[in-house]
């Protein structure tokens, strides 16, 4: 089964207003022959500018985070047909820093992942495990299971077309540890199973993975040689354009 490659750039809560807009016009012309789908997830407030600054490119626009509501008194919260207004493609739901840092559950994060393919967003749905989940034996396996199950409980099968996941080890976020090619290659090859048990060979199949980590311009080709990883999930070095183009480049 033919996957698409995907790179996508989270920037976190980074940049100026200028220095996204220049970013993301650096990022549009350097990926315009690029046979992979690029995609940036910009800080909500720069959304609109950003959107700007693609238009006309095949750089999709994605929100970092998408409330589980769909209007009303939730103050501080970004619905999920205000990313559609806004010009995205995405959202980005259940980061590891939104799990840990700010304490968001599978439950939520279930309920966010309904409110935006309800109309219509795709998502990128992020799990993965924290160093003492990795150290501890059969830990890991069974943190992916719960993620996958709870993150997508009631997701239908056409539902999937639209669901991304990406595996980030806790450990290798912003902390420029990388997972081996071996480890990203073993931890994806588990999570399609789990796709596959849930609905079924043909969608485990069709389902994009992609890699976050410390990805980098040197590690960036050797993972995504892998036959489950589908791409990258880009922190840090999304925000400066020639080392996210190089990591684009070897996307292919
Ligand atoms: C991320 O924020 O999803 C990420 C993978 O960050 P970094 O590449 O900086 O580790």
């Amino acid at each position: 089964m033919a996957r698409r490659k995907l790179v996508a750039g989270n920037w976190k809560m980074n940049t100026t207003l200028l220095e996204a807009v220049a970013l993301a016009k650096a990022v549009a012309q350097g990926a315009a022959a690029s046979n992979a789908e690029v995609a940036v997830f910009p800080p909500f407030t720069w959304l609109a500018a950003v959107g700007e600054a693609l238009r006309s490119s095949s750089v999709a626009l994605g929100g970092q985070d998408v409330s589980s509501e769909q209007k009303g008194a939730f103050t501080g919260e970004v619905s999920p047909a205000m990313l559609t207004e806004t010009g995205c493609k995405y959202a980005l739901i259940g980061h590891s820093e939104r799990r840990h840092i700010l304490g968001e559950s599978d439950a939520t994060i279930n309920n966010k992942l309904h409110a935006a393919l309800d109309v219509g967003l795709h998502v990128v749905l992020c799990v993965g495990e924290t160093r003492p989940e990795r150290e501890k034996d059969g830990m890991k396996e069974r943190v992916f299971e719960r993620q996958i199950f709870a993150g997508l409980a009631g997701v239908t099968a056409n539902q999937m077309a639209k669901v991304v996941i990406a595996y980030e080890p806790v450990w290798a976020i912003g902390t420029g540890l990388t997972a081996t090619p071996e480890q990203a290659q073993d931890a994806h090859k588990f999570i399609r199973g789990k796709l596959s048990q849930l609905h079924g060979e043909t969608i485990g199949a069709a389902t994009i993975l992609l890699y976050g980590g410390s990805v980098t311009a040197d590690t960036a080709a050797g993972l995504f040689a892998q036959p489950d990883v589908d791409g990258g999930l880009v922190g840090g070095a999304s925000l400066k354009a020639d080392a996210f183009l190089k990591i684009i480049a070897a996307a292919g």
